[in-house]
């Protein structure tokens, strides 16, 4: 409005007038050190000026409601032009102001309503500077009081503006003229000024074009609650436009009731259809229904306190209090009736009446081919209908929101989860969140143990950009109510059964496995307990994977790549599982932050969990992978040694065997010369007597020994087998493969002296955790081994691969125990990175080569030097399966 140089006044206790260039605009009188600055040293609302007086000397005084400012012209004529237009000015402003608050209670206040505010340090100021933001502006002010009285040092267009962070306090607010840079009091502090900031950014930067075609209707040019100007808000579904103020009230009743959305900045909402509902609809039409019986008492206006906009708006839209009634109020089956007739022409008013008069917008139309009110209306060709039920199709949209404990630090959020957006806000009436995390962003969820971080129940979102969320929540009922809804919303439909697991991590990630191993494909994993379950995203199924029955589980890399990978179901073992169906599994992190945390979990679920069977690492045939491998030990080096299971073995040997294979049993490999077969005898022994619950459990153990008074022999296999089929199945699958090592044991009896019944001397009090005065444990585990075959079924073909297996290993050993021939010394071809001639190497590979060996006995041949981070792996590849897998380091070749 006005411009130029003027002399401001001597601060208290000098003469000299300083010159500064002044500004007038419609909202403030602003004064700066020269006319190239954008940022000023003082701002004066016009709002706040009440009066301007001639003092004499070419001088005039700005006065407000509480400090006077003087100004010097350099001509009467000047000062007097001035005068008139500040006085103008400020009369304008002032009628403005009357108007807006003819119709509310509280009077009007000088300052912006802030999005936040407090005290910053700011780089070239001595003092902290009280700091606010406020839509899409940034306001200084000198202290807390200033701000009240709406005096202030400068304001920044938030337009221009840009935020970076700096270090843990401090960040930059940069604008091409100027860089502002800010210290907080603590880095969450300083989080949330940032945010606060960003989002000043998005406003200021935001399209007002939405905004603008719909207030081209006139009714939308005032808030449909309280009739602040301009509003830029709406609630998407009562269709109506409201204020900033109302919008954060609105926010409170849920979004059952309002969906609020902004004019500016949530531009995806804004379909064609949705900006013609509103020109068709505006506020007029929906106050005509809403606040068609208001009384004078207990309207709102621009200035209401946010409780009596509350109170209003709880009273309008949840309560229907002053509704305009539809005649057929109160008829659930006339008024479901009438909507499916009122969908299928353009009164938009009557849906409205009917919809929130108790009409229900899923009611059944009695029509097959349209069975809802939505395919009356699109069979009609009513777009507007269709949109404004789409919007009030609350129990199917569904938001979520409660308060949930959010961050580090755990400040209260008010959070809400709605159209693939979790947001979360200072508080359940502010209407622009702090921040949002985009659900289709998420790429895993993570639902902590209880008291992970000192509360209840906490979970974790994880996300793209490697950014880790932390919610709580008091009670694991909502926590988990929370997971589901998130990992709804972002789940690819394909994956859609994981939902109903109770997942402690639900997410994305990169696999390769079966038959497809060149490409990876991008899968849903959910880890519930100890299975890995798996979809994948062309819809194909995959069975769940129990990792507790993994044979190899590695964090490998191969030819560089980042991987990790699982192995399940086995190779052929060399002696006892012949022709299981092998099947590896590659999985792969995209994002470091995310997949440590997969590789942690499922080592985690891979190990066993308690002292039970049944929460052992078992083998695919559900025997625990401890017996399995002492079982195979003493198979293979074992059979022949004399007094095996009778001698004691080392005692310390014994413990720390034990405690390193129920830690886990996969990565342990007993070697013929490291562990003695006495010492395995002994662990196998020991892990028996300590189990919890017992082999035959303590519900079935007395059973079992009861039995052994029948003195019908076929009685009594008949009571065995019957008891066999009582216990878990992990129990009888132990118990079958036990008795099954036995009944060879005592096969070769005439060398090791272990004859049924000294075995069965030994292990009766052991199985039934007893002293040895109980004769009649002894006497079952006797029976079991000498009705071996009827009691477990076993069939002929098993019966004879048993003794093939036998006999082989006799062979083997006196082959190697006859020295110089070494048995088992194999040719064969090994392939460097790829199948081709020019990486073929031939090896000889002895039946004690690891893998380890013969990796580097093949990097020493191709003379390649391991350099440090270059990891080498020996993996096995069946040809004719397409299948491979990667060998344990320590693993046997052979
Ligand atoms: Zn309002």
């Amino acid at each position: 409005i006005r411009v130029g140089w003027l002399d401001k006044n001597p601060p208290q206790g000098s003469y000299i007038y300083q010159k500064r260039w002044v500004k007038l605009d419609a909202d403030y009188l602003r004064y700066f050190d020269s006319e190239k600055d954008a940022y000023s040293k003082r701002l004066i609302p016009v709002s706040s000026i009440s009066r301007i007086t001639s003092v004499g000397d070419q001088k005039f005084e700005v006065i407000t409601n509480n400090r006077n400012f003087v100004f010097r012209a350099e001509s009467d004529a000047d000062r007097n032009e001035w005068i008139r237009t500040l006085q103008q000015t400020a009369e304008e402003r002032k009628s403005k102001a009357l108007e807006r608050t003819s119709m509310s209670l509280a009077t009007d206040s000088a300052t912006e309503p802030a999005d936040k505010s407090g005290f910053l340090e700011l780089r070239g100021f001595k003092h902290k500077l009280f700091v606010v933001v406020a839509g899409d502006k940034v306001f200084l002010y000198k202290n807390a009081e200033d701000y009240r009285l709406g005096i202030g040092i400068t304001y920044i267009e938030m337009n221009v503006g840009n935020v970076k962070e700096v270090d843990r306090r401090g960040f930059d607010l940069t604008t091409p003229y100027r860089i502002f840079s800010f210290s907080a009091d603590s880095e969450q502090e300083k989080e949330e000024w940032m945010e606060a900031m960003q989002q000043s950014i998005a406003e200021a930067l935001s399209n007002s074009e939405v905004a603008e075609r719909i207030w081209a209707v006139e009714s939308n040019r005032s808030c449909a609650d309280c009739g602040s100007p301009k509003p830029d808000w709406a609630s998407i579904n009562l269709c109506v436009v409201i204020c900033k103020r109302c919008a954060g009230e609105h926010r409170g009743l849920g979004p059952g009731i309002t969906k609020v959305r902004s004019l500016k900045m949530d531009r995806k909402v804004w379909t064609e259809e949705l900006i013609k509902l509103f020109q068709q609809f505006g506020n007029a039409m929906a106050n005509q229904f809403w606040a068609a019986n208001v009384p004078p008492s207990e309207a709102i206006g621009p200035t209401s306190s946010s409780q009596q906009r509350r109170r209003f708006l709880i009273a309008k839209y949840r309560e229907g209090k002053y509704r305009h009634y539809h005649p057929l109020f109160g008829n659930q089956e006339e008024l479901d009736r009438a909507l499916c007739a009122a969908v299928t022409t353009s009164d938009l008013k009557e849906t409205q009446a009917l919809l929130f008069c108790g009409a229900s917008v899923t009611c059944d139309t009695g029509d097959p081919q349209c069975p809802t009110p939505l395919a009356l209306a699109e069979r009609s060709g009513q777009r507007l209908q269709m949109e404004f039920l789409l919007h009030n199709k609350t129990s199917e949209l569904g938001g979520l929101s409660s308060i949930l404990l959010c961050c580090a630090e755990f400040s209260r959020r008010w959070c809400m989860l709605q159209d693939g957006v979790l947001s979360y806000y200072e508080n359940d009436r502010n209407a622009v969140p702090n921040g949002e995390i985009r659900v289709e962003e998420i790429v895993c969820l993570v639902n902590n143990p209880p008291h992970t971080h000192g509360i209840e129940s906490t979970f974790e979102v994880y996300t793209e950009a490697e950014r880790l969320y932390l919610f709580g929540l008091e009670s694991p009922d909502s926590a988990r109510e929370w997971l589901k809804s998130i990992a709804k919303s972002f789940v690819h439909p394909c994956a859609e059964e994981l939902l109903v697991l109770d997942f402690e991590r639900l997410g994305r990630l990169h696999y390769k496995g079966g038959l497809t191993l060149e490409r990876a494909r991008e899968g849903w994993f959910a880890l519930a307990g100890s299975m890995l379950y798996i979809c994948s995203k062309d819809g194909q199924r995959q069975e769940p994977l129990q990792l507790r029955k993994l044979q190899e589980l590695c964090a490998a890399s191969l030819l560089g790549g980042r991987g990790h990978a699982v192995g399940s179901g086995g190779m052929p073992g060399p002696l006892l599982r012949p022709g299981a169906a092998g099947r590896t599994l590659y999985v792969q992190g995209e994002r470091k932050l995310d997949f440590l945390g997969w590789v942690n979990a499922i080592q985690r679920a891979a190990g066993s969990s308690g002292d039970t069977l049944s929460e052992q690492q078992l083998t695919e045939s559900d025997v625990p992978l401890l017996v399995d491998r002492c079982i195979d030990y003493i198979t293979q080096c074992g059979l022949t040694s004399e007094g095996i299971y009778r001698k004691s073995g080392q005692n310390s040997k014994t413990t720390s065997l034990l405690e390193v294979l129920q830690r886990d049993a996969r990565r342990v490999r007993l070697k013929e010369g490291e562990h003695h077969v006495d010492d395995v005898a002994n662990t196998l022994k020991r892990f028996f007597r300590d189990l919890g619950d017992g082999l035959f459990t303590q519900q079935w153990a007395p059973h079992w020994l009861w039995a052994t008074a029948l003195e019908d022999e076929e009685a009594k296999v008949g009571k065995y087998r019957q008891l066999l089929r009582a216990l878990p199945p992990v129990n009888r699958a132990t118990l079958k493969a036990l008795i099954n090592h036995l009944f060879r044991v005592q096969c070769f009896s005439g060398e090791n002296q272990m004859n049924t019944h000294n075995l069965a001397i030994v292990f009766g009090p052991t199985l039934f955790q007893a002293d040895g005065k109980d004769y009649k444990a002894g006497r079952v585990v006797e029976d079991l081994i000498n009705h071996y075959v009827e009691i477990f079924n076993v069939n002929d073909q098993e019966m004879k691969k048993q003794q093939d297996e036998i006999m082989a290993i006799m062979k083997m050993r006196e082959a190697s125990s006859s020295g110089t021939q070494q048995a088992g010394d194999f040719i064969c071809t090994v392939y460097l990175e790829e199948k081709k001639t020019e990486t073929e190497q031939h090896v000889k590979v002895s039946a004690t080569m690891t893998a380890e060996e013969l990796t580097f006995e093949i990097l020493d041949r191709r003379k390649i030097v391991v350099k440090e981070k270059d990891y080498w792996s020996c993996f096995e590849v069946n040809e004719k399966e397409e299948a491979e897998r990667p060998l344990h380091y320590s693993e046997k070749v052979l």
